[in-house]
């Protein structure tokens, strides 16, 4: 069975604080192999509360887009929960390389349990399992970002993490499914986020067969996802969704 899970959809601090909405990232199951798109506080939580449960001993890689902690406050503990408690060396983490210098946000300690590290770099195609994935170009964030872009088997999926809007995202993210991270309702200068109008500017290029909307932040969830991806959805006459803790998408 092959689905991808909301483990969270908070962006930006405040939600994610205040728990407005979960921030365990996103699992994506694919012919076997799982694997877990940043995993922020409270991950390990979300997997257990799942219905049905994910066993995160059954992970085969971790994927951080970025370091901030909105996406990689429980890599720890699931790199622990990867290695059924650092015993079984095994699964790759993949993850840019400011978030293992100076003030890393892994420990060496879970570090060392691990069967593989790969840097990320821009434009790279790597390989975890089943999946193949090719990142894209670096974002416009003030940390070491990228977004993703899987290939599985019939459909390919995108995930368009925290970014400043800028065309070059548009030649990247052409994909059936694109996953956008919408952390304002309105443009906030000087932020390096996306905001509705720039995620409107962004499917209407893409035309993919589905938007799905995430990472939302308090203006956004003040203005009812879910109502604004209806709205993009008559507008746009392309499938807008906005999605909420613990969606599964099968495919
Ligand atoms: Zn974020
Ligand atoms: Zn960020």
């Amino acid at each position: 069975m092959n689905f991808i899970k909301f483990l969270g959809t908070a962006g930006a601090r405040f939600v994610m604080i205040k728990q407005l909405r979960a921030s365990g990232g996103i699992w994506i199951s694919y012919r076997g192999t799982n694997v877990l798109v940043d995993p922020g506080p409270g991950s390990i939580v979300r997997c257990a509360a799942s219905k049905p449960k994910l066993d995160p001993t059954k992970l085969d890689a971790l994927i951080l887009t970025h370091r901030h902690l909105d996406h990689s406050a429980d890599i720890n503990v699931m790199i622990e929960a990867m290695t059924e408690g650092g015993f079984k060396k095994r699964g790759i983490v993949f993850c840019p390389k400011d978030t293992i210098e100076e003030d890393s946000v892994i420990l060496k300690h879970t570090l060392g349990f691990v069967q593989k590290l790969e840097l990320l770099e821009e434009r790279k195609t790597y390989k975890a399992g089943e999946f193949e994935f090719k990142i894209s170009m670096r974002h416009i964030h003030p940390v070491e970002t990228y977004g993703i872009k899987f290939n599985m088997g019939q459909t390919s999926v995108s995930i368009l993490t925290d970014t400043k809007y800028f065309k070059g995202l548009l030649g990247f993210y052409n994909t059936d499914i694109v996953i956008i991270a919408v952390v304002f309702f309105q443009p906030r200068p000087g932020i390096d986020h996306l905001n509705l109008s720039d995620v409107e500017e962004i499917i209407r290029e893409l035309r993919p067969k589905k938007a799905i909307l995430t990472h939302f932040g308090m203006t956004m969830l003040k203005a009812k996802p879910h109502i604004q991806a209806e709205i993009l959805t008559k507008k746009l006459g392309i499938e807008v969704q906005a999605a909420y803790d613990g969606m599964t998408l099968d495919f």
